[in-house]
């Protein structure tokens, strides 16, 4: 009889969250949900799998113990809550691995821990370390010490961060549902489960999240896509799926893997837009199954916009439940996700449309030159993250004359469309990409949105021009067109790691890179901004 095969060794995180671990209303640990996580986990390292778990819970256990009700609103009290709940969890935790003799490892991160690039090669490292001592770590976010600048937010990006930072294979973000719905399962019978996701920015339109998430927990179908964004864009493969039978996580990637192994595949197919066994599939973001059927797959399917039919290799096999976003064909590499998703921008660089035409082709390397510099505002020092904004005329209004268009040289990686808008009381707007904040609830949308208007000009800008300040003593320049009555509207495209300072790059912007030796005394670069990432392509 021959031996079974094992897959080869996968690096798999796993998140539960809160809803997964405690009773919504009694608070009670979740046992059997527990346990069943555990022998799944042991499972997948008897695989030769590495396997990271992503937990929350810690302030649902704290609650349990100090038997409150409800989870507080004061900052104050979820904190000590969650540091009363901490140390219980992970020894929860301990408790059940240790049944089957698997050590585990805490490790408790805010993203100011990671924002320094040592400190977050070291948190990598540790991770390389214990996994390859074949230890579980257990990841939660250190919520002692978060506050809104440093704080992930959710456990759900820290998942995908964490992802990104091991370069896992797969994530799972384990919840009460078993995959992303076009609307909500538990009230709407027509709701349909999307198998799978090739473009999140289209899916975006096509389903509502809003309905969805615990009383605990802190995310919701929402915070899953954005996390399925970072993830996917550092070439994790991620899936929605129920917390309810973790086991399902062997077949899921089975199923995968299935097809994966394959020529020809659905997967590869999908990826990359071929002619495949799902033509349609290859064409469209998502593929949905209507909620009634468990093996729904084999079902027909409602009809949408960009969705395939289930009539396809995709569905002969019996598909475990579950939502699978396909990973990008072209991961972020390691330095350029870290920039993007972890590090809190210091401040911003306004570029020109020229330089932001050239930034989005893949041949700039994502490096700008002085030349496309049109300001600067707040203060960094080299080496610091910087927002890279530039500056529109406000929609409706004539278009900005494009300069600079030989600013830059090498590649940017393009990145979704979608975007905030912010309008000031005087009308005056920003704009910034639908993309993770420091802390969503303290995202620049939401706090701008909050600030008063300021009365006065500042005595060093041109009369024109109106001063205002954002979160982090941003500044942002709000500028009188040419009519007078024109406004400039500053829009966030992308992020990078500056080579100079605030100042230096005020000196030297719009010139040549051979005027920097002679302005600022030294050249360590000829770039002012390296490492960019654009989200937003031109339009
Ligand atoms: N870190 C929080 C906790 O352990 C959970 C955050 C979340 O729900 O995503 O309770």
């Amino acid at each position: 009889m021959a031996r079974p095969r094992h897959p080869p060794s996968q690096t798999i995180v796993i998140k539960l969250g809160t809803s997964s671990i405690v009773h919504e209303v009694t608070h009670q640990p979740l046992l059997s949900t527990l346990s069943a996580v555990v022998e799944t986990v042991v499972h997948l390292r008897a695989q030769g799998h590495k396997v990271v778990l992503v937990s929350s819970g810690a302030i649902g256990v704290g609650l349990k113990r100090m038997e409150v009700a409800t989870k507080p609103k004061a900052l104050s009290k979820k904190q000590a809550l969650a540091a009363i709940g901490q140390g219980r969890l992970i020894a929860l935790w301990d408790n059940l691995f240790g049944q089957l003799g698997q050590p585990i490892a805490q490790i408790l991160l805010t993203r100011g821990d990671i924002s320094d690039r040592t400190r977050y090669l070291n948190a990598v490292n540790t991770f390389k370390e214990l996994l390859s001592m074949g230890v579980v770590p257990i990841v939660n976010e250190n919520d002692t010490v978060s506050v809104s600048e440093i704080k992930f937010g959710d456990n759900d990006t820290l998942s995908a961060i964490t992802s990104s930072m091991i370069h896992a294979d797969y994530l799972f973000l384990l919840t009460d549902v078993d995959g992303l719905y076009t609307s909500n399962p538990r009230k709407d019978p027509n709701a349909a489960r999307i198998d799978v996701v090739t473009s999140i920015a289209s899916i975006r339109s096509q389903v509502s999240t809003k309905t969805l998430g615990s009383n605990l927990g802190t995310g919701g179908m929402e915070t899953k896509l954005i996390a399925a964004e970072i993830a996917t864009a550092a070439g994790v493969m991620t899936v929605i799926t129920s917390s309810k039978d973790p086991k399902n996580i062997f077949r899921i990637i089975e199923y995968n893997n299935a097809f994966k192994s394959g020529t020809n595949t659905p997967l590869s197919g999908l990826q990359s837009g071929r002619s495949s066994p799902e033509p349609r599939a290859a064409a469209s973001s998502i593929t949905p199954t209507p909620s009634s059927s468990e093996e729904s797959s084999l079902t027909s399917t409602p009809s949408l916009e960009g969705v395939s039919s289930s009539s396809t290799p995709f569905s002969q096999a019996a598909r475990p439940p579950h939502t699978l976003f396909m990973p990008s064909t072209m991961p972020l590499r390691d330095l350029k996700s870290w920039t993007s998703h972890t590090l809190h921008p210091s401040g911003s660089v306004i570029i020109d449309s020229g330089a932001h035409h050239v930034l989005s082709k893949r041949e700039s390397g994502g490096r700008l030159l002085a030349a496309g510099v049109l300001g600067v505002r707040g203060a960094f020092a080299s080496g610091q993250a910087v927002r890279i904004l530039i500056r529109k005329h406000r929609p409706g209004e004539s278009t900005e004359a494009s300069t600079g268009s030989d600013s830059t040289e090498g590649a940017a990686e393009g990145g979704g469309p979608s975007s905030t808008r912010t309008t000031y009381p005087d009308g005056s707007t920003i704009t910034a990409p639908n993309t993770p904040e420091i802390n969503p609830s303290a995202s620049l949308s939401s706090s701008i949105s909050t600030l008063d208007a300021l009365p006065t000009v500042d005595e060093d800008m041109t009369p024109s021009t109106t001063l205002r300040t954002l979160p982090e003593d941003d500044t942002v320049v709000i500028e009188r067109g040419v009519d007078a009555t024109a406004e400039w509207e500053l829009e966030e495209v992308g992020r990078g790691l500056a080579n100079y300072n605030s100042a230096q790059i005020e000196r030297v912007k719009g010139l040549r890179s051979s005027y920097i030796p002679q302005l600022l005394g030294y050249a360590d670069s000829e770039y002012v901004v390296e490492n960019i990432t654009i989200r937003v392509p031109p339009s």
